[in-house]
């Protein structure tokens, strides 16, 4: 009875940023949970590879190109997608992008948009298209990815522009889980701590770096690409089926110091 509440038969998914790294993880495990899987990426080429490689494995999983910066992009494919499958049930916001390592004095007004622009007003875009359709069928799952730098600043790399975008996802999350909480729609956040993905290869070429992020994580290793998919399943699934709002850090305890 409890493993079933895992599973995901008959759902259709959508997966953002998911042509490598947390999102692809992300659409993998959705999919063995038995979802069919739109892996949405800017990326065309990527995507395409992603989605070949899940297909290959046997699930069900197609690709659809959409910078999550674009609205219209965004209105559009949820449009299309609902009229061709009836419904979307699970929306994962993991497109991000991060251009650590600034400081704030310098950061540029493009610097400082475009993090914003992919990171927050793209996480809102993809709610409110496919929330819409949600609301409409008055069910509904999403799963936002947002940072334990939501809840901390990070060191020794300032990255103030990143750090304020995750923030805001998170309370953009539980203002649309108030909103929408009533109308079968649930919205939660996982906020990741430094995972090994492309995103942060650079830093094993860095030792202070390196030195200080292993070493203000009690567990002493950075996190893998599976546990972070691992629990963005369990939220989207109905083994979550009371909550709402959260935003659960998956950390190696590193913000407990
Ligand atoms: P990644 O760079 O490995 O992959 C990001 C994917 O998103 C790429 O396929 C890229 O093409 C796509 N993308 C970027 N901008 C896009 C846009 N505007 N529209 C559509 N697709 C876009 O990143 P990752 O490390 O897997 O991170 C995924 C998410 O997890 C991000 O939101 C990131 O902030 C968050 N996160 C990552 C870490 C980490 O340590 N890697 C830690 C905490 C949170």
């Amino acid at each position: 009875m409890y493993l079933e509440r895992f599973r995901l038969p008959g759902k259709t998914a959508i997966v953002t940023g998911a042509a490598q790294g947390i999102g692809l993880a992300c659409a993998e495990a959705l999919a063995e949970a038995g979802a069919k899987v739109v892996l949405a990426d800017r990326d065309a080429a990527a995507a395409k590879d992603a989605t070949a490689q899940l297909s290959s494995k046997g699930y069900e999983a197609e690709m659809a190109v959409m910078d999550v910066t674009d609205s219209g992009r965004v209105a559009e494919l949820a449009d299309e997608l609902v009229s061709r499958y009836g419904r979307v049930d699970i929306l994962v916001n993991n497109a991000g992008i991060a251009r650590s390592e600034t400081p704030a004095e310098t950061v540029t007004d493009e610097h400082w948009l475009d993090v914003l622009d992919v990171n927050l007003n793209g996480t809102f875009w993809c709610c409110r298209a496919f929330g819409k359709h949600m609301l409409a069928a008055k069910a509904g799952n999403i799963v936002n990815i947002g940072s334990m730098s939501g809840f901390i600043v990070n060191k020794p790399q300032e990255q103030c522009y990143y750090n304020a975008s995750k923030a805001a996802v998170h309370h953009l999350t539980k203002s649309l889980a108030a909103e929408w909480g009533s109308r079968g729609v649930r919205v939660n956040a996982v906020a990741p701590t430094y995972i090994e993905t492309p995103l942060n290869a650079f830093v094993k070429t860095n030792p202070r770096m390196y030195d200080a992020w292993i070493g203000g994580t009690p567990m002493g290793r950075m996190g893998k690409i599976e546990e972070i998919a691992s629990v963005v399943l369990f939220l989207a699934s109905d083994a979550a089926s009371l909550m709402t709002g959260s935003i659960v850090l998956v950390d190696g305890g590193y913000t407990c110091w």
